[in-house]
């Protein structure tokens, strides 16, 4: 089971030194498949933040410099164990291989922040990694509101569990959902205004960005300061 980024199949040559694989187990393989293996944040299990360059799973040069990854299309990998998971041959592998990928995206931030219950998370963006942030927030007990841009979307909303439903286009539901989330998930890899967004976090709430707009982001001051908001951001996971 493969796509460009992530890579689950059967484990078919071990090297001498393997420790946690044998032959014929199902594995599983994420965006990274190396990283500099010693830096301080590879140290704390951090390697998508290695300072000395990770590398990816696709479309990226070895920690040589000069051997490519391809990912999802070649016929065979070779990996360091470090980036090798074990996958449980009693699941559904179609399912699992988007957990490597968008599945990691989303449920990093939301442990790092310890999203859960008595917090109140709104996703914006209604693709894979929305897909996954909705379930994630409703598994981990937060209530879940889905950010979307037409009310038309709301059926394809409603599949992923969430609690709520708010069309930011429309002025009365925007207007009701100002200061009330503690978190926002965003998964929108097109230009937005952030501004808007923020005005939706109560004080002390934080706007995760995952997403990646391919313009620069104009956020005024104030729309952190008048809440002590924050703007952050999250990479995979580790
Ligand atoms: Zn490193």
């Amino acid at each position: 089971m493969v796509s460009g980024h992530e890579i689950v199949g059967k484990v078919i040559k071990v090297g001498s030194h393997v420790k946690k694989f044998k032959i014929g187990d199902w594995s599983g393989t994420g965006c990274l498949v190396d990283s500099c293996r010693a830096c301080e944040n590879y140290q704390e299990g951090l390697e998508q933040f290695c300072l000395n360059g990770r590398t990816a799973t696709y479309n990226a040069l070895g920690q040589d410099g000069k051997t490519p990854t391809y990912g999802g299309y070649s016929n065979t990998i070779v990996v360091h164990e470090d980036f090798v998971l074990r996958v449980s041959e009693k699941l559904d592998l179609a399912a699992v291989a988007p957990l490597l990928c968008a599945g990691i995206t989303t449920y990093s931030p939301l442990k790092h922040w310890k999203v859960g219950k008595d917090h109140k998370l709104a996703f914006l963006g209604l693709g894979g990694l929305g897909h996954m942030a909705g379930k994630f927030g409703v598994a981990f007990g937060a209530e879940v509101t889905v950010l979307i841009t037409s009310p038309e979307k709301e059926a394809d909303a409603k599949k992923l569990g969430a609690h709520k439903f708010i069309a930011t286009k429309d002025a009365e539901q925007l207007k009701s959902a100002i200061g009330y989330f503690d978190f926002i998930l965003d998964t929108v890899s097109a230009p937005h205004d952030l501004n808007l967004y923020l005005s939706l976090l109560r004080v002390n709430g934080v706007h995760i960005c995952v997403g990646v707009s391919p313009t620069p982001y104009e956020i005024h001051a104030f729309s952190l300061i008048g809440g002590r908001k924050s703007l952050a951001g999250s990479l995979i996971g580790g």
